[in-house]
């Protein structure tokens, strides 16, 4: 049975796909078979792991609001064990069209029964927004980790997410939880960095990840080449720190750690 995990924040740029993608191709070097699902309409998971959003034909949309079986509606083997379902541009009309929709919140949860079971880990790509997509991957969910940028006013609009995170836990999967909070786009060189870390870490005293995911260009750059960072830049930091939140990640999930653990070099 696989545990479904959501990347959320509805601020845009906190470093959500990055971390979304990365994780997973993570989880699936350690042997694990992982779902990636875009729920983004921007596409950017989607055309981060190289493929092109243009030439999507089916997408979460298709399986969101027309109801299609996640499994005829995925890429299968984007990488070794992990598979995609995309995004494309058609999604962009679901957070209104699915107002009308039967079950609205419940749509992708509903999708997700077949694909626990084949799974060890599903892990969604939320949009910037707290509107009826990211309320359907919190409502499949059975954690969400919150990517939180190393900036000014990080806290800002955290007690709304919270609050909705809360909402949801309440009145439509009482099962969800924080796995863990993630510090992004940290600059050892300044002290503002030092500062949000220190910030973040009184608000959410038991959830921090130890992992801190350095500021580095290889992590702007990796995407456009259609690239994990593990692919693009294998020595960088970021490399390490996205192996090292990996195994975090992984051993909350209850998915650490066998033999193929030991494979994965940090
Ligand atoms: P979100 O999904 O929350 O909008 P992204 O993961 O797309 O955020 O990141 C926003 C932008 O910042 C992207 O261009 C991405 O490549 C870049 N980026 C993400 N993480 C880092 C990092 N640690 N250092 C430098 N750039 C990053
Ligand atoms: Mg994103």
């Amino acid at each position: 049975m696989s545990r479904v995990l959501a990347l959320a924040n509805q601020k845009g740029g906190v470093g959500k796909t990055t971390t979304a993608v990365n994780v997973s191709a993570d989880l699936a070097r350690r042997g694990r078979r992982i779902l990636l699902i875009d729920l983004d309409p921007q596409g950017n998971a989607t055309s981060s792991l190289g493929v092109d959003k243009h030439g999507v034909e089916r997408s979460s949309y298709d399986v969101l609001i027309e109801g299609q079986p996640v499994v005829e509606c995925l890429l299968e083997a984007v990488r070794p064990r992990l598979d995609l379902l995309a995004a494309n541009a058609s999604l962009a009309g679901a957070e209104v069209e699915l107002v009308g929709v039967r079950n609205r919140e419940f749509r992708l949860r509903e999708a997700l029964a077949e694909p626990r079971a084949v799974y060890d880990a599903i892990v969604i790509d939320c949009p910037p927004s707290l509107g009826l997509l990211t309320v359907n991957a919190l409502t499949a969910a059975d954690e969400v980790i919150i990517p939180i940028q190393c900036e000014y006013l990080a806290l800002e609009g955290l007690m709304q997410l919270i609050n909705t995170i809360d909402l949801v836990k309440r009145r439509l999967n009482p099962s969800l939880d924080i796995l863990g909070v993630v510090m992004t786009m940290y600059d050892a060189r300044t002290r503002l960095s030092a500062q949000v870390v220190h910030d973040v870490q009184r608000f959410f005293p038991t959830r921090m990840f130890r992992s801190v995911i350095p500021r580095t260009v290889r992590l702007a750059e990796a995407p456009s080449f259609g690239q994990t960072i593990f692919e693009y830049d294998a020595a960088s930091r970021a490399a390490a720190a996205y192996t090292f939140l990996g195994g975090e990640v992984a051993a909350r999930l209850g998915l650490a750690s066998d033999e193929s653990d030991k494979e994965v070099g940090a």
